[in-house]
């Protein structure tokens, strides 16, 4: 029996008009809760999908109307009050307030924080420097469309996931890229050996070039503006512009300060609520359980801003939770699909399926004869079977997971 312990009439309040809040509203809306509910966000635009700002807005095949997930007559039609370009300032749990830049003082019977979080900065001299950039919303990708183009040399501080793809889509702007990493190899952080190594191999394929080992020590610049990168032997590698891209911090400080518990993230349970039972927290700003995993861990993933939308809406409106996904992410770089279901936790072992000279393989992780996660290159079958077999639990037999005349379907039966 799931206990609805939200009125109709509740006054819902959502901060932070990103990809979590932005579902939340069209999930609450859709699972029938016809109440008042104000969504803020501190950005000038309407709710809006971030994974195209590094690579088909950047190369110039979206536009900003093409990145909305819902269009702006949605919040109209569905007497939602959207306030943009105004920042929440503080929470006031016993008065159910909440204070914003502009002034105002918005009262809420139900609050959904969905603050996400934002680029991490390198403390580092020259850091301020014109044409040092980082990417994390539209007016970045803005700037840094600006800065790259033919005859650009662009420096990418940091190899993961979104450094990889802003290099490509320089390469295919036709910028020099380099990409400068302090780990001896590419999403190190990430991935496994195998997917770093073919990574890099097919970027050094396509023209971009890498620093490994390489601390950055400073940003050097003439007359404000960056001219290249110092790295700690010394060395200063010449360019245009330079995109930050070291890993991202929850935008979790008025939670904090209102004496929300804090981990790294707004800490919340399996609905998506935190220590207060008024106050729900949703996406890239939250530490939340991962019941496959048995943990507490922080996404940052469009996949886990729907599912935790989805969960906050069915809260609200007294449905049965959804049953929790496996944790998935997509990357596309030329024309590598990238896509990963689970995480690596405690694997013991890794089975490499297809062919990776042909850019077509799947790495499987293991923990004894339990998938925990499959990172698959332009492999789909793969990527499906393995993230049903992660989400079901079923043992799987090594030896036919390596073995590519054996099918998916067979592995996963
Ligand atoms: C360049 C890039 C590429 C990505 N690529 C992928 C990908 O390929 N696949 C994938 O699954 N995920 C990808 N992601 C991650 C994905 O976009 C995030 O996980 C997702 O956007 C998280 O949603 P969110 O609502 O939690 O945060 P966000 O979408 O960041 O939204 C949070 C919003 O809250 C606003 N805000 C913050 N503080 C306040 C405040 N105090 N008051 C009001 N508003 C506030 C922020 O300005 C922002 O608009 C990518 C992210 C980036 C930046």
């Amino acid at each position: 029996m799931v206990e609805n312990t939200v009125p109709p009439e509740a006054r819902i309040v959502i901060l932070g008009a990103g990809h979590a809040g932005g579902s939340a509203v069209a999930f609450l809306r859709q699972y029938g809760f016809a109440g008042p509910i104000t969504l803020i966000g501190d950005e000038p635009h309407a709710p809006y999908q971030r994974p195209p700002l590094s690579k088909a807005w950047l190369k110039g095949e979206a536009d900003a109307n093409s990145l909305l997930l819902k269009p702006a007559a949605f919040y109209v039609e569905q007497n939602i009050d959207l306030r943009l370009s105004v920042g929440a300032k503080a929470i006031d749990r016993a008065a159910k307030t909440v204070t914003l830049s502009d002034g105002n003082v918005v009262d809420y019977d139900v609050l959904v924080i969905a603050t996400g979080a934002r680029a991490r900065r390198l403390p580092i001299p020259g850091a301020d420097l014109y044409g040092v950039l980082e990417l994390r919303n539209a007016a970045d990708a803005e700037k840094l469309k600006t800065a790259i183009g033919p005859g650009k040399r662009l420096a990418v501080v940091g190899g993961g996931y979104v450094g990889l793809e802003v290099a490509a889509s320089g390469r295919a702007l036709g910028a020099a890229s380099v990409v400068i990493e302090r780990e001896a190899r590419v999403l190190a952080r990430v991935a496994c050996p195998a997917l770093s190594g073919f990574f890099q191999d097919y970027h050094q394929a396509q023209g971009v070039e890498f620093e490994l080992n390489a601390g950055v020590e400073a940003f050097v610049g003439d007359e404000g503006k960056i001219t290249g990168v110092r790295l700690s032997d010394g060395r200063v590698i010449a360019c245009d512009a330079a995109v930050v891209g070291v890993g991202a911090i929850p935008n979790d400080e008025i939670a904090g300060a209102a004496g929300l518990a804090l981990d790294g993230g707004i800490v919340v349970d399996e609905n998506a609520r935190t220590s207060d039972p008024a106050i729900f927290a949703i996406g890239d700003v939250t530490r939340r359980p991962l019941p496959l995993y048995n943990r507490m861990h922080r996404l940052e993933s469009v996949p886990n801003a729907l599912e935790q939308a989805k969960l906050v809406a069915s809260a609200i409106t007294g449905r049965k939770a959804p049953a929790p996904e496996v944790p998935w992410f997509w990357s596309d770089q030329y024309d590598l699909k990238l896509q990963i279901a689970g995480i690596p936790f405690d694997a013991d072992r890794i089975v490499i399926r297809g062919k990776v000279e042909a850019a077509k393989f799947a790495v499987f992780h293991l923990k004894g004869s339990q998938l925990v996660a499959v990172e698959a290159v332009n492999a789909p079958p793969e990527f499906m079977a393995g993230k049903m077999l992660i989400g079901n639990g079923k043992p799987v037999d090594a030896d036919k997971l390596a073995n590519d005349a054996v099918s998916m379907k067979e592995v996963a039966a």
